[in-house]
């Protein structure tokens, strides 16, 4: 049986770990089956406990950019390891790596680590309202932006009522102060500002959406956010999680020419170790403490082992020239060759992608916010799903996550990619 052992592992998870998973999505749950549980993994390759062989399009959500035990990366933790593996005191490595991030992006002047993407988002929150000193915040429905209660947040009925939670245990409380608009609709941002007018601290937003599938934003639409968020005294913060360090060295503020108040990191930047971080101008940074008031801190924060694996990774982006042209050429390659193999076989079907970011959505609407991601074929998704995961393509397991394609792919990996389609496409019908 091709994934005994998994689900023998799975079983034993379940007992005493909720769900069998320590992050929700890793349970299969959406598409069905028993999750592979991994060995090991090398360059663009997954291995299992039950000793198959995958294509690994997920890249750890992200983070794997450069290829799964990236001799640099490995290299850099083994030798800071020998020194030690944490401190509670600064060290020089986490202004070197401060530097070197502060290059590549731009706009800000500095930075703060943190250990995920969920911190450094909420304390990019904390900052913006302390900056303001103003309560409420926006963010867009199916944005991502971690799991602190702020962001758990759904549209309450019509665009001009605040949040509800979208999880127990998140109070009515923290939900008044959670606005929700659609992603690509500025209407929806229009009529928020003016119910609450110098209210809203700050919108919170995937530049380019990748958990709702890959999502990018409609021509206009940021420039447009940009110039509300200044006419209303409000601060613009892009959550380049995902984007920062993968669509270009500069994330997506570089990529689309837009400046946001406040970026928050993490996935590549920490190279596979748990990093994240938020950065900003001095004229808000000075807020924070010890300079200023706003409290955020961590005892692990800027732990070495994960600034010499991030300070790699990075060093390996930032003297690469051609990376990102590279991994965007790949992922081009993979989208030529979904559509020519998806060509009048009566499947309806929308690919989206930016960069190295793609999602194959199966409907024949555009996919531009939540709403239409959601009127995906579900049922055909996870045929899809389970059809390549058989013959070893690791895509991500649920309709709404985008691919990352990682460095060590090869465009021979791909074509296998692009012919592991072609074998199941009739059993998609
Ligand atoms: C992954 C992600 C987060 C959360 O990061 P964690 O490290 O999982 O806490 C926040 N925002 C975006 C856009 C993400 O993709």
């Amino acid at each position: 049986m091709r994934y005994q052992r998994s689900s023998i592992l799975f079983k034993e998870a379940q007992k005493i770990i909720p769900g069998g998973v320590n992050s929700p999505v890793r349970a299969f749950k959406s598409v069905g089956g028993t999750p592979i549980f991994i060995e090991k993994a090398k360059g663009a390759r997954l291995y299992d406990e039950d000793g198959n062989t995958y294509l690994d399009y997920i890249s750890s959500w992200g983070p794997m950019i450069l290829g799964h035990a990236y001799p640099p990366v490995i290299k850099a933790v083994n030798e800071r390891a020998e020194k030690g593996t944490s401190f509670g005191m600064p060290t020089a490595l986490e202004t070197e790596i401060a530097s070197l991030a502060l290059k590549m992006i731009p706009n800000m002047d500095k930075i703060r680590f943190v250990n995920s993407g969920t911190e450094a988002c909420m304390s990019a929150v904390r900052l913006a309202r302390g900056a303001t000193k103003r309560e409420k915040i926006i963010k867009f429905k199916g944005c991502y932006h971690g799991h602190s209660d702020a962001f758990l947040i759904q549209a309450g009925s019509g665009a001009m009522t605040f949040g509800s939670p979208s999880s127990p245990g998140v109070t009515q409380g923290t939900a008044k102060d959670t606005l929700v608009a659609s992603y690509n609709n500025l209407e929806d941002i229009e009529i928020l500002f003016k119910e609450y007018p110098e209210e809203i601290a700050a919108v919170i937003i995937e530049p380019v959406a990748g958990n709702m599938g890959c999502i990018p934003p409609k021509e206009g639409f940021l420039e447009s956010l940009r110039f509300l968020c200044d006419l209303n005294g409000s601060l613009l913060i892009f959550d380049e999680v995902m984007t920062g360090f993968r669509l270009a060295k500069g994330g997506a503020q570089e990529l689309l020419g837009i400046k946001a108040d406040i970026a928050t990191y993490g996935k590549v930047l920490g190279g596979g170790l748990p990093v994240g971080a938020f950065a900003a101008k001095d004229e808000i940074m000075k807020h924070l403490a010890p300079e200023g008031p706003i409290y955020q801190a961590g005892t692990l924060s800027g732990n070495p082992l994960a600034m010499a694996a991030g300070l790699a990774t990075l060093m390996a982006l930032h003297n690469d020239l051609e990376i990102y042209s590279r991994l965007a050429k790949k992922t081009q390659r993979l989208e030529t060759g979904i559509k020519d193999v998806l060509k009048n076989k009566k499947i309806p079907y929308q690919i989206n992608r930016m960069g190295s970011m793609i999602s194959l959505h199966f409907t024949d609407e555009a996919v531009v916010d939540f709403e239409t991601a959601a009127r995906g074929n579900i049922k055909r998704f996870n045929k899809y799903f389970h059809g390549m995961l058989n013959q070893g393509i690791c895509l991500p397991p649920s309709s709404f996550e985008s691919y990352f394609l990682n460095d060590a792919l090869t465009n021979q990996d791909i074509d296998e990619t692009i012919n592991s389609l072609a074998k199941i496409i009739l059993s998609l019908r």
